[in-house]
């Protein structure tokens, strides 16, 4: 059975995301502010955390933060933000949550968030499955080249000449989807569908701070992902 870690201090929130987990077969804990909600995430070893933003004490920003820097923890985080414009935040180099979801959110919505994202995660560091991609491509032992960027998909690592690129789990995916695809223009649609696995209807904004920040961290190489306007991106 997975575990959900649920930090939220608002009962009524928790106990609503509770009872639904419960529903789909997921165990659940609550922690109801930031301090209690990292212990839990340490000592407790959740699958998922669902993290709320404000918090009393720590907020979820610095309870993320702290999560993935300072104890290098890849258990995925959905956040749970009340404004729109903290989503780039969120998504973003600083915090490395793997997805959001605002308030007032729908429970569905919520439960189908749940269930890509830790699909995504089961199927990782050994998700083999091959990508219509162009057959030429060099490939030996998992690795896949584009100019002085060295994927490892076994490994789950970046390298761009030798210097090693932390990505979050999204960002990996997304730059192995379009590594794979090279040459092919990917919708943003099709993005979204192949890396959160879902229908994310209107939110094709996601894509494109995730391309935001694979460009910043790969730095250099920034131009390998060329964006189509209007279409999407690709790899040349
Ligand atoms: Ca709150």
């Amino acid at each position: 059975m997975q575990r959900v870690l649920i930090v939220e201090d608002e009962t009524n929130i928790s106990e609503l995301i509770v009872y639904n987990l419960k529903e789909n077969g997921y165990e659940t804990m609550i922690a109801s502010d930031g301090e209690s909600g990292l212990a839990y995430a340490l000592s407790e070893k959740p699958d998922l955390i669902l993290l709320d933003v404000m918090l009393p004490g720590k907020n979820g920003f610095d309870v993320c933060r702290e999560l993935r820097e300072v104890h290098h923890l890849k258990t995925p985080i959905i956040m749970l933000t009340a404004k729109s414009e903290e989503i780039d935040k969120i998504l973003g180099l600083e915090f490395g949550a793997d997805d959001y979801v605002t308030k007032p959110f729908s429970v569905r919505e919520l439960m189908a968030r749940v269930k890509a994202v830790l699909r995504r995660s089961e199927s990782m560091p050994a998700n083999e499955e091959q990508e219509p991609g162009n057959k030429d491509e060099k490939k030996s032992d998992q690795l896949i080249h584009v100019g002085d960027l060295t994927m490892d998909i076994e490994k789950h690592e970046v390298r761009v000449n030798d210097r090693l690129v932390e990505l979050t789990f999204k960002e990996f995916e997304l730059l192995k989807t379009l590594a794979v695809n090279r040459g092919k223009v990917m919708s943003r649609d099709y993005l979204l569908d192949k890396v959160w696995g879902y229908d994310y209807i209107g939110e094709t904004r996601t894509v494109d701070v995730h391309v935001r920040y694979l460009r910043l961290k790969l730095g250099e190489e920034e131009q390998i992902i060329q964006t189509i306007r209007g279409v999407g991106y690709k790899i040349l």
